[in-house]
């Protein structure tokens, strides 16, 4: 039986790469950080299917201990401060864990066994003031917020380790995924959320910023398998993947909306709190080298 490592088990993707790691008869192991309450609501479902272990990217020891107790066959690099305005209030913290933290799993997976099999969830944030469209493998990155700087790291590192040590350290750039287990904080649930709200007579009022960036929005369901089919080529390799489509915010506050017969133009406010100090415009993928190839 296959064991797999979860780096952010208690985050969206987590949630769904379990799912689809049991179906595959894993055996998965999840790493969550220690918290005065637990937040366990993504994987409540499964938490009699999986084994949740205590550690956090800040702390190499603990990540050295998992490994050691654990022997995992494959590492999913999930954790990470992903959200990209905390990356201006909280920018230390964000290269820690985002750029560090990615750093520490792998000088664990140097140290303890050099076969484990490394995914690392690299962001469509990289490419940033974008220098090409559509975006693929080898567009150069242009990077917009300490989030996207911290992924370029990650990126760059895990490919140096791949080189260095010739591990198996894979890259999956992926452009936005969202879900109804998305962060309410990021866009899409903002706004999912809100127009429940307001249909429903709970809320008047929905502000946001910048409606006028533009996003290559997938299913996180869909993208765990690419982050699997990644770890089962024979080479490790980086990937981009994303739908190939890009559409506003409006449009999609205009389709959320639509969807419950109300104008998102009598809702939306538009506030300049959440406008960022430097914004992606446009993000659209071109995800050909992973059709072709997974
Ligand atoms: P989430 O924000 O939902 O999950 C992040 C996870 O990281 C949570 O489980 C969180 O734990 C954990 N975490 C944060 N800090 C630490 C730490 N110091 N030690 C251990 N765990 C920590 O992100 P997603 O599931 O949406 O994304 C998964 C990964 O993919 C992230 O790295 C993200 O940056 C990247 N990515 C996401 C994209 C998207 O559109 N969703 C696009 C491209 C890349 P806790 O619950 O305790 O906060
Ligand atoms: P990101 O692409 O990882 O930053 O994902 P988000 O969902 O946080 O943001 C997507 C886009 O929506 C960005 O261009 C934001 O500037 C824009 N946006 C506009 N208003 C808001 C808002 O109120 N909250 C968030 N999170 N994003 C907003």
């Amino acid at each position: 039986m296959p064991t797999a490592l979860i780096t952010g088990i208690t985050g969206q993707d987590g949630s769904y790469l379990a799912e689809l790691l049991l179906s595959k008869d894993y055996q998965v192991i999840g790493m969550a950080r220690r918290s005065s309450t637990v937040n366990y609501e993504r994987i409540n479902h499964l938490l009699d299917d999986i084994n949740v272990v205590q550690g956090d990217l800040h702390d190499q020891g603990s990540l050295l201990a998992i490994l050691e107790e654990h022997k995992p066959t494959e590492v999913y690099n999930l954790a990470a401060q992903s959200f990209v305005p905390a990356s201006w209030s909280q920018a230390v913290l964000t290269a820690e864990v985002t750029a560090l933290g990615v750093t520490r799993m792998l000088e664990a997976i140097r140290l303890f066994d050099r076969s484990i099999k490394f995914y690392q969830a690299s962001s469509s944030e990289m490419f940033g003031k974008v220098l090409e469209v559509p975006q693929k493998e080898d567009t150069p990155f242009y990077p917009r917020s300490p989030y996207g700087v911290a992924k370029v790291y990650g990126h760059w590192i895990s490919i140096n380790y791949r080189e260095s040590y010739d591990i198996f350290a894979t890259s999956g750039i992926l452009f936005n995924h969202e879900s109804p287990r998305r962060g309410l904080e990021f866009v899409t649930r903002k706004i999912t959320d809100a127009v429940a709200r307001i249909k429903l007579g709970l809320a008047s009022e929905l502000r946001l910023g910048n409606l006028d960036s533009r996003r290559d929005w997938g299913f996180a369901g869909d993208y765990v398998e690419a982050m699997w089919l990644m770890l089962q080529q024979e080479k490790a390799d980086n990937y981009v993947i994303g739908t190939g489509e890009t559409y506003s915010v409006r449009e999609f506050c205009e389709n959320a909306f639509g969807f419950v017969d109300l104008d998102y133009k009598d809702y939306v406010v538009q506030d300049p709190r959440f406008y960022r100090p430097a914004e992606v415009d446009l993000l659209i993928s071109d995800p050909s080298k992973a059709r072709e190839e997974l």
